[in-house]
């Protein structure tokens, strides 16, 4: 056995070296430079939008949104159970409370209990939502695109408008993605919401090693997003400011390698879609699980693909499958641990979370680099049910 078929790896078959050689010979590695701004108008113009800010990470950008939102010590935001941490831990970092959603069969926030949270949990007083257990104002919802699948935004749209409350995409895992049918018809991920945060972490569809972007619909709020990325200077020369800022502005030598990324980001998505549409006729008729799906009227990136097992006919633990399918030369994951079960979280209400808790133990994600060839999806893919199918 020397074949090994990673996760999910990034590709740098582009112009990734040329340009970061050209910022590390320019001199510009750090926080100016000419490819940050140049990165920034590539996703703006992919994006269909004006305003996009390059900063550090996604999580520092959903910190920003955040604070934009006007998220205040003890708010409360609406956040989803099933998701990576670093969607919800920004909310602590502004001493506000996470309550924990529900997902629906696409794995994102389930709007049918978002609705019931908001009808029968909480009062609206004033233009504001307030929860009545313990008179805390709710102030926004930070509403995941998980895998690069849509939330259902046409629903939960409508519920923050009648809610007052403020919408920040998490759209680290959906560069790309997209309605095409609907009120949202070619309307991408992270520019529906009141504000989109975008993670370039080495795993996602494009990577500048670690970075991300925030986006808006006001140009005032992501212009303001990147002065308080900047140290919020309000002067270049004398070192004046009038607000804390942070540390989250993108450098130089990761735009670099981001504007390569771009150049490459159509290339990796219709990558995407050709192996999981084999994977999908690979895992047709499998009796122990099936492939999820991505939303209807929907482009999605396609960034991760989920495969649903039928876990009582299973004979092995999930745990056990995926260290033995890694010695067979097969990466794979479970999706994540419910994050209101991780140890921070113990004390923040988690409302009717019941479907995530189904879906956190049975998902297991299938390798989905860019690079793999039509042979390595064969070989995932027969590995897997083999290995499954082995368990009698
Ligand atoms: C990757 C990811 C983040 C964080 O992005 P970073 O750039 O790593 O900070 C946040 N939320 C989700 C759902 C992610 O997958």
């Amino acid at each position: 056995m020397s074949r090994f078929i990673p996760l999910s790896i990034p590709n740098f078959e582009g112009n990734e070296k040329k340009y970061v050689l050209d910022a590390v010979e320019q001199g510009w590695v750090s926080t100016g430079g000419a490819y940050i701004t140049r990165l920034e108008k590539q996703i703006a113009e992919y994006l269909h939008t004006e305003n996009v800010a390059a900063c550090q990470s996604g999580t520092g950008g959903i910190h920003l949104a955040l604070i934009e939102c006007g998220v205040m010590p003890d708010d409360i935001v609406l956040v989803p159970a099933l998701t990576f941490i670093a969607a919800v831990n920004p909310v602590r970092y502004q001493f506000a409370e996470p309550v924990f959603m529900d997902c629906d069969n696409s794995l994102c926030m389930d709007p049918v209990k978002l609705r019931r949270f908001c009808e029968e949990e909480c009062i609206v007083q004033n233009d504001s939502l307030i929860e009545k257990r313990g008179g805390q104002k709710v102030k926004a919802i930070i509403v995941v695109h998980v895998f690069g699948n849509l939330a259902d935004m046409e629903a939960i749209m409508d519920i923050a408008e009648e809610y007052h409350l403020k919408v920040i995409e998490d759209a680290t895992e959906a560069l790309g993605s997209k309605y095409t049918e609907g009120r949202y018809a070619g309307q991408y991920a992270g520019t529906i919401g009141d504000f989109g945060s975008f993670s370039f972490n080495g795993n996602k569809i494009i990577t500048t090693g670690g970075g991300g972007a925030v986006t808006g619909r006001d140009a005032a709020a992501v212009d303001h997003m990147r002065y308080l990325s900047t140290q919020a200077k309000d002067d270049p020369h004398f070192y004046i400011h009038h607000e804390v800022g942070f540390n989250y502005r993108m450098t130089n030598l990761q735009a670099a390698l981001g504007v390569a990324q771009m150049e490459e980001l159509e290339e990796f998505i219709s990558r995407k879609h050709k192996n999981y549409d084999l994977y999908k006729e690979l895992f047709h008729g499998f009796s122990y699980g099936k492939l999820l799906e991505f939303r209807e009227g929907t482009y999605s990136n396609q960034w991760f693909y989920a495969l649903e097992l039928k876990m009582d006919l299973l004979k092995c633990s999930l745990r056990d499958l995926i260290s033995k399918l890694e010695q067979h030369g097969v990466q794979t994951r479970a999706i994540w641990g419910l994050i209101h079960r991780q140890k921070p979280y113990h004390e923040f209400l988690a409302y009717e979370v019941e479907r995530a808790a189904y879906y956190s133990e049975c998902i297991l994600n299938l390798p989905c680099s860019t690079q793999m060839t039509e042979e390595d999806v064969r070989y995932a893919a027969e590995t897997i049910q083999n290995m499954i199918e082995s368990y009698r």
